[in-house]
């Protein structure tokens, strides 16, 4: 979004001006990473707006607060409000939305009973690996960095502090020309893309990493999940040794930002042709087809603005 800031933004109940919500220097998550935080997307559907899986974004934000046992003052539907208010004030349609939950200032030490700050921002966002990733796929890379080890701190809740991991992951990539990175959990065995889940095909079935490879269990994960069952193909979700990143033959990338991305080589090897498969195509048109109305939202996942 470089520097074209939208007009407004909602913080600890109140919709203000963007340049308006600041915080104290000394608030606890700025210096020990302690925040929780979503991100989601809102896209323009020939019914209006709508919001995907709002819901389940927000309780996987609450989720994530219980495991640091940071108290969120709303209720999931005050915060639903607040997401779809954002959205309207700032006049967007397809848009990215990021609630935030943090400890704020009230203290020095790191157990220190701090009061929570919220905010929800929202901006226009397009495709987050770049405008050709969609349709070509990207070059991915395995990262020299390996996720953090399940009894170190938890994947599982999508938390401020996770993402220095992700940003030594995406940093690494980029600097060697790669569009993502690739990580290994401490097992050695693959974990997921430094803000993205993966998806291997082999033989027409569809490979995903497990909650237990230390990731973050994507809500897009679980849409392409739902989406391959109803068109009867068969997912796993397995541990995978890196190698098959060399032997697969369809990859994608998944997650909010990155929707449904094909990764068309992983360290210089070529996957499969080098262009998105027919199963990545097929769930590119299944996830993207319900915005377009192609797919039918049998889940209630496109919550109206
Ligand atoms: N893993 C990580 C580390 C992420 O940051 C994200 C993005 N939230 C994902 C996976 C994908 O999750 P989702 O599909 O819920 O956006």
């Amino acid at each position: 979004m470089s520097q074209n800031y939208p007009e407004w933004i909602w913080q600890n109940g109140e919709i203000k001006p963007w340049r308006d919500a600041t915080v104290h220097v000394m608030a606890h998550a700025l210096h020990y990473g302690s925040s929780v935080f979503e991100g989601i997307r809102s896209y323009a559907t020939p019914d209006g707006a709508a919001i995907f899986r709002l819901t389940d974004h927000l309780k996987r934000l609450y989720l994530s607060a219980k495991i640091y046992d940071i108290e969120i003052p709303y209720t999931i539907d005050e915060l639903a409000a607040a997401c779809r208010d954002v959205v309207k004030k700032n006049d967007l349609l397809a848009a990215y939305l990021r609630p935030v939950a943090f400890r704020g200032l009230g203290g020095f030490g790191l157990s220190a009973e701090c009061p929570t700050d919220v905010a929800v921002a929202t901006w226009p966002m397009g495709p987050y690996l770049g405008p050709e990733a969609l349709e070509n796929g990207i070059d991915a890379c395995v990262s020299s960095w390996q996720r953090f080890a399940p009894n170190t701190i938890p994947a599982g809740a999508k938390a401020g502090g996770n993402y220095l991991s992700g940003q030594l992951i995406a940093r690494e990539a980029r600097r060697l020309g790669f569009g993502e990175g690739i990580a290994l959990a401490s097992t050695g065995l693959l974990s997921e893309g430094a803000g993205e889940n993966l998806f291997l095909v082999f033989d027409g079935v569809l490979h995903t990493t497990p909650a237990s490879a230390s990731i973050l269990a994507g809500i897009t994960r679980n849409t392409l999940i739902t989406l391959a069952r109803e068109e009867g193909l068969e997912v796993v979700e397995r541990d995978l040794p890196r190698e098959y990143l060399y032997l697969a033959d369809e990859i994608l990338m998944c997650g909010t930002a990155a929707e449904v991305t094909p990764i068309r080589s992983v360290d210089g090897k070529q996957v499969g042709s080098g262009k998105a498969g027919p199963i990545t195509r097929r769930l590119q048109e299944r996830f993207f087809g319900l915005f377009t109305g192609e797919t039918k939202d049998r889940w209630g996942w496109l919550e109206k603005l």
